[in-house]
């Protein structure tokens, strides 16, 4: 861990990385891209500490797009995924997601556009154990207003789509690693949202239930979703279209690899 490495200026200090005459000229946001991120800042305060988690961090991310963030434990990764997925707002900065700005909402705005443009994928699958499949995936439809019998088709297609029509019924107990992943992978999906945002999906599964799950995302991306994995792993992140690179809170490299 290199928290030590952080940049902790005095509280009464605005927080700089370069002096001015040396930073890039900052774009302003791209309306076109579905995800548009200027000078984004995350500092967490421990006691009368400052740890600056994300340092000015600027991107842009087009719909449909497939990209790894990937990085050293400690070096930002969560923070970024939780802002991208509007779990959190910024310090400091711009984040326009699908046209508008999240880093101007309050709580509720956050919660509601979370639900509509945001599936979460977890490392530990985060299923309800006594539900079954369809149950679990049926979840994010509940808030919606959806009568029930749409829920359950919608439901049943979004397991079919992963290759579960066969297990509907069954609990994640009655399931193995990858299937609960990709049961987890159905509930975020079940609602069309915008994104699907990993973290660390993989860390949980063997090599070869691990690269399954990269297959099913690499087929979700060919059907138009737009994917972001976070990911500590290298060859994980290589099965992306684009990788950025984070360290100690700042992006260090940004490169298409396909
Ligand atoms: P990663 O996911 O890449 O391991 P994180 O985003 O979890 O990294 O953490 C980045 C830095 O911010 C670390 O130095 C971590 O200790 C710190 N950090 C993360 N969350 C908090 C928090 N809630 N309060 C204080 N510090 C935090
Ligand atoms: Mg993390």
């Amino acid at each position: 861990m290199s928290d030590a490495t952080l940049v902790t200026p005095p509280a009464s200090e605005a927080p700089t990385v370069l002096p001015a005459q040396q930073q890039p000229p900052l774009q302003p946001h791209d309306s076109n891209s579905l995800i548009s991120m200027r000078n984004i800042w995350k500092t967490y305060q421990m006691g009368s500490e400052q740890v600056h988690a994300l340092h000015g961090v600027s991107f842009d991310i087009p719909k449909g797009e497939y990209i790894a963030i990937i990085g050293p434990s400690g070096s930002g990764k969560s923070t970024l995924m939780n802002l991208i997925g509007c779990l959190d707002t910024p310090t400091s900065g711009e984040y326009w997601l699908n046209g508008k700005n999240v880093s101007e909402m309050d709580d509720d705005e956050l919660a509601r556009i979370r639900n509509q443009e945001v599936g979460f994928v977890f490392q530990t699958f985060n299923l309800l154990a006594r539900a079954t499949a369809l149950h679990n995936v049926e979840l994010p439809l509940i808030y919606g207003g959806i009568s029930s019998a749409q829920r359950h088709e919608m439901a049943k297609q979004a397991l079919a789509a992963v290759d579960l029509a066969d297990r509907v019924t069954h609990r994640p107990n009655e399931l193995s690693g990858g299937q609960r992943q990709r049961v987890a992978i159905a509930r975020a999906l079940v609602n069309n949202p915008s994104i699907l945002l990993a973290d660390e999906p993989t860390g949980a599964l063997d090599t070869h239930t691990s690269m399954e799950i990269m297959d099913l995302f690499e087929r979700l991306h060919g059907e138009g979703n737009t994917i972001i994995v976070v990911t500590h792993e290298q060859d994980i992140a290589a099965r992306a279209h684009r990788v950025v690179s984070i360290r100690d809170g700042l992006i260090e490299k940004d490169e298409k690899i396909r």
